[in-house]
């Protein structure tokens, strides 16, 4: 068991940081045993990177709809109203993907 710094975002995701002690069973120096424990934690009181990724997507999803509502009440537009559906589609699937990997992560231990 070696001790590492931890980052603790307030969205409940996290990371370890820089190692900070070896524990008894490892003599090797530099080294670590694998069995990660928490020396201390980092508390950071905003959302991590991967939720701000999320809402920067979310809001270019937003706009799009936008855009399309526009276009459909001002007509002949259907090519760039269906390319932008397309889009959304493609954003709403990163959207997902960093979601599911951040729930990934936010349950698990290590
Ligand atoms: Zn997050």
């Amino acid at each position: 068991m070696c001790y590492f710094e931890q980052s603790l975002w307030s969205c409940g995701y996290w990371k370890w940081g820089n190692f900070r002690q070896q524990c008894n069973k490892e003599y090797r120096t530099g080294e670590t045993c694998g069995l990660k424990l928490v020396y201390e934690t980092s508390f950071i009181p905003s959302p991590c990177k991967i939720c701000e990724q999320i809402s920067k997507k979310d809001r270019r999803v937003r706009k799009m709809e936008e855009d399309i509502a526009r276009w459909r009440r001002e007509g002949n537009r259907m090519a760039t109203i269906e390319k932008t559906e397309h889009d959304i589609r493609g954003v709403q699937g990163q959207i997902e993907d960093l979601w599911r990997g951040h729930e990934e992560k936010r349950r698990s231990i290590c």
